[in-house]
């Protein structure tokens, strides 16, 4: 269990509360939240929880001082169901059930990264019995997309008719993998990216205490992890917290050259679907370079270049498909450090097609 001292109010990212005000003023009792990863679904689910479960909310949200905030605060709130991957509940230090969390510390199997059908049982006998604090109670799913088709269909008539006061907030990063049943009984909202200086402002504000190199990064790097993401904030926090910036900054500045010498080094410290991830920005960059438009992810200046004109669209393209390809088995290459060499070796000779 996490140990480390949570804040009772968390603040918001500036356009995620824009969208809580708009989401508070509406009526629901399932939402959808949907959106590529990295905008921040899970902070505004679970704002959207709190305010909902407050006991003095504003058109703003949750107080964060009453009674029900504390309790989400420290990960003990009755009416508040978090139903999660068991490796997700660990990594955020939310609690499992008892017989759950007997099977973990006897290690009798490992955290499943799916969100299980028995967890699912236990979310619909929550809204069915438990007895509750107040006037709601709160079945939040995160991410959406990791229920099979018997988790989703255990949870399915719940959602649809939900005893009582029961909310549901489902929040995905793939909406097109949920099942159509779950998504048109839910509200859909669709998360709004943040404008790129809005998103590099937060990441400053979070990067003093996230950050682990000790000293403040410089805001030419955090405007580099932020492309390197997408512009996606919470994408580039992670990237963040995972080392010093100024290394991680360099680091994704020199990949491209790096991999049109086909130095397989520059992909040696990431796990393949980092690297695959990677390559397809490369892949990206070098294409939208080639059409006329500007690069997303890298800078012009850090693509590789070429007196010939570089690589042909053809060539591009078809590096794409084996990239996209590889994407979909990355989760379990045969030997990871075997796949690394041979994602390098097909990007070196991509970049370097006529
Ligand atoms: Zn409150």
């Amino acid at each position: 269990m996490s140990t480390e001292v949570l804040s009772p109010n968390p603040p918001l990212a500036p356009w995620l509360q824009t969208q809580l005000r708009s989401l508070l003023t509406q009526r629901g009792h399932a939402w959808l939240l949907s959106g590529p990863s990295g905008l921040g679904q899970f902070d505004l689910a679970l704002a959207l929880a709190r305010a909902w479960l407050c006991e003095q909310a504003t058109a703003d949200g949750a107080c964060g001082v009453c009674g029900s905030c504390h309790a989400i605060a420290v990960h003990t709130h009755a009416d508040l169901c978090m139903l999660m991957p068991e490796t997700l509940s660990l990594a955020l230090g939310w609690p499992l059930d008892e017989k759950t969390q007997d099977d973990l510390d006897s290690k009798k199997r490992k955290p499943s990264k799916e969100i299980k059908v028995d967890a699912a049982r236990e979310a619909v006998s929550f809204t069915q019995f438990t007895r509750s604090r107040g006037t709601t109670k709160v079945v939040l799913v995160y991410p959406a997309e990791r229920m099979n088709t018997i988790t989703a269909n255990t949870l399915l008539k719940t959602l649809e008719e939900p005893p009582g006061a029961v909310k549901f907030i489902l929040a995905t990063e793939a909406a097109h993998q949920l099942l159509p049943t779950i998504r048109s009984r839910c509200q859909g909202h669709t998360m709004h990216w943040p404008v790129f200086d809005e998103a590099l402002a937060w990441l400053a504000a979070q990067a003093p205490t996230e950050g682990k190199a000790g000293a403040l990064p410089a805001a030419a790097d955090l405007h580099t992890l932020l492309a390197a993401a997408g512009g996606r904030p919470a994408d580039a926090l992670s990237r963040l917290q995972a080392g010093p910036s100024n290394a991680s900054a360099q680091h994704w500045q020199a990949l491209p050259k790096a991999m049109a010498r086909g130095d397989t080094s520059a992909l040696a410290d990431w796990a393949p679907a980092q690297a695959v991830d990677a390559l397809q920005k490369l892949c990206h960059d070098v294409l939208a370079v080639k059409a006329g438009a500007q690069p997303r992810f890298f800078s012009a200046k850090d693509l590789p270049t070429s007196k010939t004109g570089g690589p042909g669209f053809l060539a591009l393209g078809a590096w794409s498909k084996e990239l996209a390809a590889s994407a979909r088995t990355v989760e379990h290459p045969f030997n990871p450090g075997l796949m690394l060499e041979s994602l390098a070796s097909r990007a070196r000779l991509a970049l370097n097609a006529k």
